[in-house]
């Protein structure tokens, strides 16, 4: 039986159990933070952006989100949308120069019953995979994952987009 895989629900349980966010939507203020290097933004459209997920579930696990703090899918405007569309082919195309997946889960998750970690800010996660990652998996999300890994998966993918 082929079973539906979906790595980013990972995101809910870390959201509650890890209390080091401030006050306020993450998504948005991402953005102003003032240096895209440093939250790991990789990309930025009109409307939309890239990031790095910060507790990533494969290395190269990134969010598509729009600037806009918008929870509901039929809530986005068609040009926010297509913005989001664009940047989620980028960082596709990104990933695959950047470290060759087999593969890629791209999902969304609407909701906290969905497992949506930010339920009021929707997001586009991509996930890389390789085959066999399946294996290790479960470990790698036990494991604490450190910034100076995100960094230089930030320094891997920047120069593809
Ligand atoms: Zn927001």
């Amino acid at each position: 039986m082929e079973r539906l895989w979906t790595p980013w629900r990972m995101e809910y349980i870390r959201s509650a159990t890890v209390a080091e966010e401030d006050e306020g939507c993450v998504l948005c203020r991402l953005p102003g933070a003032g240096d895209d290097a440093r939250v790991w933004i990789l990309a930025r459209g009109a409307l939309a952006y890239v990031v790095l997920n910060k507790y990533p579930y494969n290395p190269g696990h990134l969010m598509v989100a729009p600037f806009r703090h918008v929870g509901a899918l039929e809530d986005v405007r068609a040009d926010e949308l297509a913005d989001m569309g664009e940047l989620l082919q980028r960082a596709i195309a990104a990933l695959r120069a950047a470290s060759d997946p087999h593969g890629f889960n791209v999902g969304m998750n609407l909701g906290r019953a969905a497992g949506a970690g930010m339920p009021d800010h929707l997001h586009w996660h991509v996930v890389p995979r390789w085959g066999g990652d399946t294996n290790f998996m479960p470990v790698l999300g036990e494991t604490r994952v450190l910034p100076e890994l995100l960094d230089e998966t930030y320094a891997k993918l920047a120069p593809h987009f």
